[in-house]
């Protein structure tokens, strides 16, 4: 019987102890070695898999070393090298300007603030996000992607409907200690078993507390629609 519990703070106290026990290694699954790749990589991965984007970044990060060699970069020839990833030519054009930006306001260096990472070119508030948790230890919110957007919808933790009013309201419901992993966290079950179309609920250690459990529920409260 899948019954949420009563307030909002401790259904998601325990679908944390619960996932902790599941994923307990669970992190960051994009492959970077300083800060600056680390943001090259969450650009790319908007609307890609992070497997995908590994696959691209191996080679792409042989190849360029620091911020000035993309801002110097000739579009075509990034767009060619990154071309097997979603929005290429988009992607090429805000790293080469994010990068350009880089180097003129910020000496070179990855800025460590919400509102200056904002500022460069194709990086929205998820991406500053990932960048401030992995690249400078600074956790300001919670990373809402689309694996935590659907979950968090269905276990009853939010009925928001957009990444960035389902931060803000999960913000005080999630123990500030757990933000980071708490997104990591979700995208491990997401992709392992609660995926967008066939959930497992049957197999699902949160089944007895989730308000969308196929078992005994008769719509997916993220999409609202019926099973
Ligand atoms: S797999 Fe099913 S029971 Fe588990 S969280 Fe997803 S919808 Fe709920």
């Amino acid at each position: 019987m899948g019954t949420p519990l009563e307030s909002r703070e401790a259904q998601a106290e325990e679908v944390l102890d619960r996932l902790y026990e599941e994923y307990p290694d669970t992190t960051i699954s994009l492959s970077y070695s300083n800060r600056l790749e680390l943001l090259i990589a969450v650009m790319l991965s908007a609307q890609c898999t992070d497997e995908r984007v590994n696959k691209v970044t191996a080679e792409l990060f042989e190849k360029y070393d620091d911020a000035a060699d993309y801002a110097a970069a000739d579009q075509e020839e990034l767009a060619d090298d990154i071309s097997s990833i979603t929005y290429y030519n988009n992607k090429a054009k805000y790293i080469r300007s994010a990068c350009a930006d880089i180097i003129e306001k910020h000496d070179g260096e990855v800025p460590d603030t919400m509102s200056a990472l904002t500022d460069l070119a194709g990086v929205g508030r998820k991406t500053a996000n990932v960048v401030l948790q992995h690249g400078h230890d600074i956790v300001e919110g919670i990373v809402v992607d689309t694996h935590v957007q659907r979950l968090s919808r269905r276990l009853g933790l939010t009925e928001e409907e957009y990444p960035e009013r389902i931060e803000e309201d999960l913000m005080p419901v999630v123990p500030e200690r757990d933000w980071q992993q708490f997104t990591h966290l979700f995208i491990s079950h997401g992709r392992a078993v609660c995926d967008a179309r066939n959930p497992d609920c049957d197999a699902c250690v949160l089944e007895d507390l989730c308000p969308s459990s196929k078992r005994d529920h008769d719509v997916d409260l993220a999409s609202g629609e019926a099973w």
